[in-house]
């Protein structure tokens, strides 16, 4: 089978060099960080020693204007560690919330916080959703004001995954909330930790993904100078719409990636593990699951390196890859479904695996856009619903 353009003799050996790196230096800490629920700096300070924190980032700005191959195999082999939190934590900053910094930023600022950015320094996130807005991200009611040479923020932000952590923060707020339509007052702010009125409020308990902390926000007349506007005024939407095709992308390759690690588990499990005299795995029923799984899966590859190959070539993946985020991010939920299930009282078990997969996987269909509003999308595209429909 012919390989994908995006995956070129360098992004193939560097493959192996970031998963002797993972090997030696993170996995052996996976478990107590999951137990912490949280990464330490640590990992960032080592991952941007070794120039692993976007390198897609100019050289100026300590990235080494790395193609985009290996950024995918840096969100792979974070999800091959089998610990998918890692891996969020990590696409929210690097491949979501720096982007957006890149492209936006002042140039006097946008040194400074890149750098930090690649060396571990600073951390990011970003601030989209709130307890009432969450799908419909026009319906936001955090306001920044703006007043003399300042932007006086107001709201609250939840769901936010490298919450409490975070050194910047990528806010989604209204700068004219009475606009008509609603999202033509939306703007994009960055916010640096430690501001007076930026109030990490709480680390969420969630039901899985636990390397990784998600965290619940409030800005209480927190003040950021004007010049901490990405962009212009009043259009943070369409700053959001264009971003959020990469980091849907993302969301997609470690939904594929969950899907062919947890199959990559369960074979040997159930070759394993003898039921009535016989392997689980040849009893009919079974094999076929298993077939069919793996059949869905490798579909879901080919389309997928397909997509990540258009990425890279510019074209506009917008209809392609929200099908993308939709079908695989139900496929890895699918196979961790049926993982546990072959596994019987043991997939049940921490000591599995796979029982930390299911809960894992479980996110994807909600974040980064839900699995419904994927399909909204694509009703629109498609013709089938009205342009304001909800
Ligand atoms: C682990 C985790 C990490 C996250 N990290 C971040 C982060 O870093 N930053 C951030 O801003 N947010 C983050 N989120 C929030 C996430 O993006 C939202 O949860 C998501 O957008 C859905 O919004 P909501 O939870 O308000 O659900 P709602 O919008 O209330 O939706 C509820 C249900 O209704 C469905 N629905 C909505 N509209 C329609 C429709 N028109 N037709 C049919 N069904 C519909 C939805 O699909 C969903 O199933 C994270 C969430 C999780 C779980």
């Amino acid at each position: 089978m012919p390989k994908p353009a995006y995956l070129t003799a360098d992004v193939e050996a560097f493959r192996q060099t970031f998963r002797a790196f993972l090997a030696s230096e993170v996995v052996p800490h996976l478990p107590e960080w999951e137990r912490n629920q949280c990464v330490p700096r640590e990992f960032w300070l080592a991952m941007g020693r070794h120039g692993y924190l976007c390198p897609w980032l100019d050289e100026e700005y300590g990235g080494s204007a790395a193609e985009f191959g290996f950024s995918v195999v840096l969100t792979e082999e974070l999800g091959r560690t089998g610990h998918m939190g890692l891996q969020t934590g990590f696409a929210v900053h690097a491949d979501i919330t720096v982007p957006y910094i890149e492209q936006l930023a002042r140039p006097e600022l946008r040194g400074d916080w890149l750098r930090g950015c690649t060396s571990g320094e600073v951390l990011t996130a970003i601030g989209m959703t709130e307890p009432g807005a969450g799908s419909d991200l026009a319906a936001i009611r955090t306001t920044a004001v703006r007043d003399g040479d300042e932007y006086v923020i107001n709201g609250q932000k939840t769901f936010i995954s490298n919450g409490m952590e975070c050194d910047l923060i990528v806010v989604v707020a209204k700068t004219e909330p009475a606009a008509e339509p609603a999202h033509t007052g939306v703007s994009l702010l960055a916010v640096d930790a430690g501001r007076p009125g930026f109030v990490k409020s709480r680390q969420l308990e969630k039901m899985g993904q636990h390397c990784q902390d998600t965290a619940e926000i409030f800005f209480e007349d927190c003040r950021v100078p004007a010049a901490y506007l990405l962009g212009e005024e009043g259009h943070g939407f369409r700053y959001l719409m264009q971003n959020l095709q990469r980091e849907r992308l993302m969301i997609s390759i470690a939904a594929q990636t969950a899907a062919e690690q947890i199959l990559d588990k369960t074979l040997p499990y159930v070759k394993e593990r003898r039921v009535f005299g016989r392997p689980v795995g040849t009893y009919q029923h079974n094999a076929f699951k298993l077939v069919e799984l793996a059949t869905e899966t490798e579909m879901g590859r080919t389309f997928l390196d397909a997509v990540i190959d258009e990425f890279v070539a510019g074209d506009d993946i917008t209809r392609r890859v929200s099908m993308a985020k939709w079908w695989l991010s139900d496929l890895s939920n699918r196979v961790a479904y049926e993982a546990v299930q072959l596994h019987g009282g043991y997939g049940y078990m921490r000591e599995y695996d796979v029982s930390r997969d299911f809960v894992d996987v479980r996110a994807m269909p909600i974040y980064a856009g839900s699995n419904e509003v994927m399909k909204l999308i694509l009703a629109r595209m498609m013709g089938l619903a009205e342009p304001d429909q909800d």
